[in-house]
């Protein structure tokens, strides 16, 4: 992986480009790349190019997301960057899919995080019917009960299991083309880059929202993320998950280096200018790789993960809490408010319930 001269400077003017980016003008290949190129004297401009762009659609608010791994490991599939796949040998927990109580306990602590959006993960190439129809039904509660946006991330989707998912409420599909369709074959041999872009097609005609995004740090060139921005741009996903690789012992890519921050930052920035109006979510391999930069990403970033990943622990989300305030950024609470109004309720009828019973009865020991 490429990284910026530390000393030279571009000659490009940043934040004129953030001005015409506002404008209407859409991110050429050239300024993509002299984006992922810039000096890092230049980070700074260029951060405040993207803040530009990111402040005129969502201000200084930020989406919370809140994922739970309803599947582990066990998978045929061979995504080198992935500790769940079939040649891995990373130690993980591996498990079929959860119990709805579980999947319902997820629900109500990413509620408790102040999560907007709520993921449903589980591994495998793509989702039996009988599995999707019990997240759909799932779904149909946690909808009930928490208000939550939900999004699922099941591997690759019929048209009919989309639209079961879809009218269960389900409101987006996360299924990620995770690098350039050049480098695809690099880091995957049991299914195609056109394979991942089908399943967005099915789940675009099925009427939900697309949540797809990228993992830097796979040994890809600049031009492959510089392709990608621009693929995505094109698709018009409502939300970009920007991965950075957290390698993993036991996986294909354990090898590969950590990235240095400032480039993660550029990657960030890059994904941002190229998409203005859309979601752009500063996700796995965050602590890893930014490390005390971490703040600095949500100048392009508008949303992040609360608690844990699929199968590596975040940090805490009191740190993540502590660090949006100290931004001064603030939380969208969204439907985090029918979570409150839910515990409210809940909470009512207890006390009903309680005076319901005679005195001297109401204890449970
Ligand atoms: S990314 Fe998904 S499909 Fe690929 S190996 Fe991991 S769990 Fe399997």
């Amino acid at each position: 992986m490429e990284t910026g001269d530390s000393v030279a400077s571009s000659s490009v003017d940043w934040s004129a480009l953030a001005r015409r980016i506002l404008g209407g003008h859409v991110l050429t290949r050239d300024e993509g790349l002299s984006v992922l190129g810039a000096s890092d004297s230049e980070l700074l401009p260029l951060l405040d190019a993207a803040w530009q762009v990111r402040h005129r659609y969502f201000g200084r608010k930020v989406h919370l997301y809140y994922l739970k791994n309803a599947k582990s490991g066990l998978c045929p599939e061979d995504c080198g960057y992935c500790s769940q796949n079939v040649n891995s040998t990373a130690e993980i927990p591996k498990y079929s899919l959860l119990s709805e109580p579980a999947i319902l306990e997820g629900a109500r602590q990413a509620a408790a995080s102040q999560a907007r959006t709520y993921c449903i993960v589980t591994s495998g190439r793509g989702p039996t019917d009988r599995e999707v129809d019990r997240v759909a039904g799932i779904v149909r509660k946690i909808k009930d009960q928490y208000g939550l946006h939900i999004c699922c991330c099941l591997g690759l989707l019929s048209s009919e299991q989309a639209q079961t998912l879809a009218d269960a409420g389900v409101d987006r599909i996360n299924h990620n083309l995770n690098t350039s369709r050049g480098y695809y074959e690099q880091i995957c041999s049991t299914h195609t880059f056109d394979d991942r872009l089908e399943t967005l097609r099915v789940v675009r005609n099925a009427g939900m929202e697309l949540c797809c995004g990228v993992i830097a740090g796979m040994g890809e060139t600049h031009q492959d993320l510089v392709e990608l921005a621009l693929e995505l741009r094109g698709i018009k996903v409502e939300s970009i998950p920007v991965n950075f690789l957290n390698s993993i012992e036991g996986t294909q890519l354990q090898e590969v280096r950590v990235l240095d921050p400032r480039f993660c930052l550029k990657v960030l920035c890059l994904f941002r200018l190229a998409n203005p109006s859309t979601e752009l979510r500063v996700a796995g391999g965050r602590e890893v790789n930014l490390r005390s930069m971490q703040a600095m990403a949500l100048y392009p970033a508008n949303s992040l993960f609360v608690s844990d990943y699929l199968t590596t622990r975040g940090q805490p989300a009191e740190e993540d809490f502590r660090m949006i305030e100290d931004l001064g950024f603030e939380i969208v609470t969204g439907d985090h408010e029918s979570y409150r109004l839910f515990e409210a309720r809940r909470n009512q009828q207890a006390e009903a319930a309680d005076e319901a019973v005679p005195a001297g009865l109401n204890c449970s020991s």
